[in-house]
């Protein structure tokens, strides 16, 4: 990745990076970065399409190398994941995203903002992750309906009942639970009822089609099938990728409940959310 000024940058493709980065290297210097306090978060604002409000934020791992600048979670999470320094990585991300969200609601009054975390499978079966994640919620005093965490499809699929315990208990407390990358597993969707999510968040491929009119029909039938089915199941449906305003209309008119994208904001810095927040407040 090359720096480009400010908060801007470059971001090289994984492909390339991978050549020219050692992978050991990384790897090597992960537990270190997080002692150094290399790692920082982005947020993305979530927000409901039938009124436009910014609802809350999904939290972006990003790790600043002292060499090679600014590197994505692509280029880094499967490295973390490999050698278990996933687990304190994300309780890390956990902890600063929890601050943050308790931050935004304080600061703007608004009871609605909420912030969204990635999981990791290491994270799931980790036997610490419903004391460590009811830790943090207490230490930030943040209520647990603040908090979303998101898991990929795959990382559920094949999941018994011992294995989403931890999950439906985090969910008990009132922890929203999110299917992330939805639609890109296998999607045997009669699972979908016994798993403990309250949210289905769409994968970008499905709504790609939706970016200028006219939609591609195919996309529009399927985006329209989940929505309903999701709707059945009392899920709520959040639509990831959001490049244009001609798809959020379409994808409103069609029911999705939630939107994220670069139409609305790319990941940013935690204080913009503050500014977007309060902008559609007054
Ligand atoms: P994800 O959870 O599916 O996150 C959405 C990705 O789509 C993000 O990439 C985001 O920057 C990008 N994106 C957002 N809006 C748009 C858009 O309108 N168009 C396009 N083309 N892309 C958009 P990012 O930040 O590079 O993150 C990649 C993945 O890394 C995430 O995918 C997530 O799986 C993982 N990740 C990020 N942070 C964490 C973390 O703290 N822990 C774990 N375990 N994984 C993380
Ligand atoms: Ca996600
Ligand atoms: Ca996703
Ligand atoms: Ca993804």
């Amino acid at each position: 990745a090359k720096a480009a000024g400010g908060n801007q940058y470059v971001r090289a493709d994984a492909d390339s990076d991978a050549r020219v980065i050692a992978r050991h290297s990384l790897t090597n210097r992960l537990p270190s970065a997080l002692e150094n306090g290399e790692f920082f978060i982005e947020y993305q604002p979530l927000v409901r399409l039938a009124d436009g409000s910014v609802r809350g934020a999904e939290a972006l791992v990003r790790w600043l190398h002292p060499v090679h600048g600014v590197l994505g979670p692509d280029q880094f999470i499967p490295l973390a994941e490999q050698t278990g320094l996933i687990v304190p990585l994300g309780r890390w991300v956990l902890q600063e995203a929890a601050r943050q969200a308790y931050t935004w609601r304080k600061e703007t009054g608004d009871p609605r903002l909420r912030v969204n975390v990635n999981l990791s499978p290491c994270q799931l079966t980790h036997k610490g992750l419903v004391a460590d994640t009811v830790a943090v919620l207490e230490e930030a005093d943040l209520c647990p309906s603040a908090l979303c965490l998101e898991v990929t499809e795959n990382d559920l699929i094949g999941a018994d009942e011992d294995a989403l315990r931890p999950l439906r208990q985090l969910a008990d407390l009132g922890v929203d639970i999110a299917l992330d990358d939805f639609g890109t597993g296998y999607s045997n969707l009669s699972y979908l009822r016994r798993l403990p999510v309250s949210t289905l968040k769409l994968d970008r491929s499905f709504t790609r089609g939706m970016q200028r009119a006219p939609a591609d029909p195919v996309d529009v039938k399927i985006v329209e099938g989940i929505v309903s089915l999701a709707h059945t199941l009392d899920l709520a449906v959040t639509v990831e990728g959001v490049e244009t305003g001609v798809q959020a209309e379409h994808l409103r008119l069609l029911g999705c409940d939630t939107a994220q994208g670069w139409y609305y904001a790319r990941p940013g810095p935690p204080e913009r959310l503050h500014t977007l927040a309060l902008a559609d407040a007054s």
